[in-house]
C-alpha cells in the first residue's frame, strides 16, 4: 500500500457540502491523504507515517475535469471555416463532412497520434476524465475502428454514427438510419449512444429509432438537441431518459422547464458558444430553471476546437452567466453526472484520487485568468501524470 498526503492546501474544493463551505465544499489549509489511488482522509491534520507529501501551500486543490462531450477520433482541421465566420459566415452541420473525408482517408496511427496528443493537452489542463465520440466515419468500418481507437484511451465511449447524413447517402437518408440500426449498432462496443438530433442532420423520429436500437443493445442514452434550430429534442431525452441533453442553445423557456423537471443533465458547450459568436447567457436560465448542468469542451475541429476546461470555465462566465463556483462545479461534479459516475467528481472518502492542483490561491483565477494555463500539475488515481493513459 502507498500513500500521499496533499498538506496545506489553501483552497481545496471537495463538492461535497457536508466537508466544507457553500456548493464546492471548500475548505482552507486542508490535507487530503490518498492510499492507493482512492482518497481515505480529508482533514486539518497534518497525519503521521504517509510515504510521501505534496505541500500545497498556496495552491488550490480540486477534483480533475470531467470532460463529458468530445469528438477527438478525426484528421485535418478546419481553419479555413473558422476564419470564415469571423467574417461573417454561419455555422452549419455541413461541414462536418470535410472532416469526414479527411477521417476516412486517415491511417490508424495519425487518428491514434492526434487522439493522444489532444488529450495530453487535456490533462495538462486538468483534465482527468474525458468521454470520446465517434462520428467522423458514418460507414460500417470507420464508425468501429473510432470507437476502437476510443477504447484505447477511455471507458467512456459514445457511438455517434448518426452525427449528419454522409454524403453517399443524401439522396437517401433513411437508408443510412437503417444501416445504423441494422449493421453498425449491433457491432458497436460503445458505452453510449448519441444523435446530432437538428436542422440539417437527424430528425425526431430518425432520432428516437436510432437511439431506442442503441438502447435495445445495452447503450446509455445522450443526445445533441436544440443546437441550430429548436426541435423536440428535450423532450425526446426526457421519453427515453437519456442521461444527458448537450448544446441546448435555442431551447425554449418550456424546453428549460421540461429538462429541469427531469433527470437528464443539461450539458452546456461554452467553446462552441465562443466558437460560433452564441450570444445570451444561456446557462443562467437552466441554473435558474434548476436542472442538474454540466459544462464540456466539444472538443472537435469544426466548432470548438479546445480541449481546455479552464477555458470553458472562463467562457460559461463570460458568455453564458454562470458564476465561477457555477462553472467550476459544472465542470467537475456536473460533468461526472453527465456520464453517471459517483467516484469521481468530488474529493471525499473513497473518491478516485484525480486531482488539478492549481498555481494559484484560489479557484477563481480559472475565469480570472482566461487563456493561461494554472494547472501546475494533475494527478489520476493519486499519481502525477504527464501522458494522457486509459
Ligand atoms: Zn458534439
Amino acid at each position: 500500500m502507498t500513500s500521499t498526503a496533499f498538506t496545506n492546501i489553501q483552497t481545496l474544493v471537495t463538492n461535497s457540502e457536508e466537508l466544507g463551505e457553500g456548493a464546492l465544499g471548500l475548505i482552507t489549509g486542508a490535507t487530503v491523504v490518498v492510499e492507493d489511488g482512492t482518497v481515505v482522509a480529508v482533514s486539518r491534520n497534518t497525519p503521521n507515517g504517509v510515504d510521501s507529501e505534496v505541500d500545497c501551500s498556496e495552491k488550490t486543490l480540486l477534483p480533475g475535469f470531467v470532460d463529458s462531450h468530445t469528438h477527438l477520433i478525426f484528421a485535418g482541421d478546419r481553419a479555413d471555416e473558422f476564419a470564415a465566420r469571423s467574417k461573417g459566415a454561419q455555422y452549419t452541420a455541413g461541414g462536418i463532412a470535410t472532416t469526414v473525408n479527411a477521417t476516412r482517408s486517415a491511417s490508424n496511427e495519425t487518428l491514434r497520434a492526434n487522439a493522444q496528443r489532444l488529450l495530453n493537452e487535456a490533462l495538462s489542463f486538468g483534465t482527468t476524465t474525458i468521454e470520446i465520440k465517434s462520428g467522423y466515419g458514418l460507414n460500417e468500418s470507420d464508425e468501429r475502428r473510432s470507437i476502437d481507437i476510443a477504447s484505447d484511451f477511455t471507458d467512456e465511449t459514445t457511438l455517434l454514427a448518426a452525427h449528419v447524413i454522409p454524403v453517399e447517402f443524401r439522396e437517401d437518408p433513411d437508408a443510412y438510419v437503417e444501416l445504423i440500426i441494422e449493421k453498425i449498432i449491433p457491432q458497436s462496443t460503445a458505452k453510449w449512444i448519441d444523435v446530432f438530433c437538428d436542422q440539417g442532420a437527424f430528425s425526431i423520429d430518425q432520432s428516437r429509432r436510432i437511439l431506442s436500437a442503441g438502447i435495445a443493445q445495452g447503450m446509455k442514452p445522450r443526445i445533441h438537441a436544440n443546437q441550430l434550430q429548436r426541435t423536440d429534442s428535450i423532450q425526446l431525452a426526457v421519453e427515453l431518459d437519456a442521461i444527458s441533453a448537450d448544446h441546448l442553445s435555442a431551447s425554449t423557456d418550456e424546453d428549460i422547464a421540461a429538462l429541469a423537471a427531469s433527470s437528464v443533465v443539461a450539458t452546456l458547450l461554452p467553446g462552441a458558444e465562443f466558437s460560433t459568436q452564441h450570444e445570451g447567457k444561456l446557462g443562467r436560465k437552466f441554473l435558474d430553471a434548476g436542472a442538474h448542468v454540466a459544462i464540456a469542451t466539444d472538443c472537435n475541429p469544426g466548432s470548438s476546437f479546445t480541449t481546455s476546461m479552464p477555458f470553458c470555465i472562463a467562457a460559461a462566465v463570460s458568455l453564458l452567466g454562470f458564476t465561477v463556483e457555477e462553472a467550476v462545479h459544472a465542470a467537475t461534479l456536473g460533468g461526472a453526472r453527465a456520464l453517471g459516475r459517483t467516484d469521481i467528481g468530488k474529493i471525499d472518502i473513497g473518491t478516485r484520487a484525480d486531482f488539478a492542483l492549481l498555481s494559484t490561491p484560489s479557484y477563481i483565477h480559472l475565469a480570472y485568468r482566461p487563456g493561461v494555463n494554472i494547472v501546475s500539475q494533475t494527478y489520476k488515481s493519486g499519481t502525477a501524470v504527464t501522458q494522457w493513459q486509459k
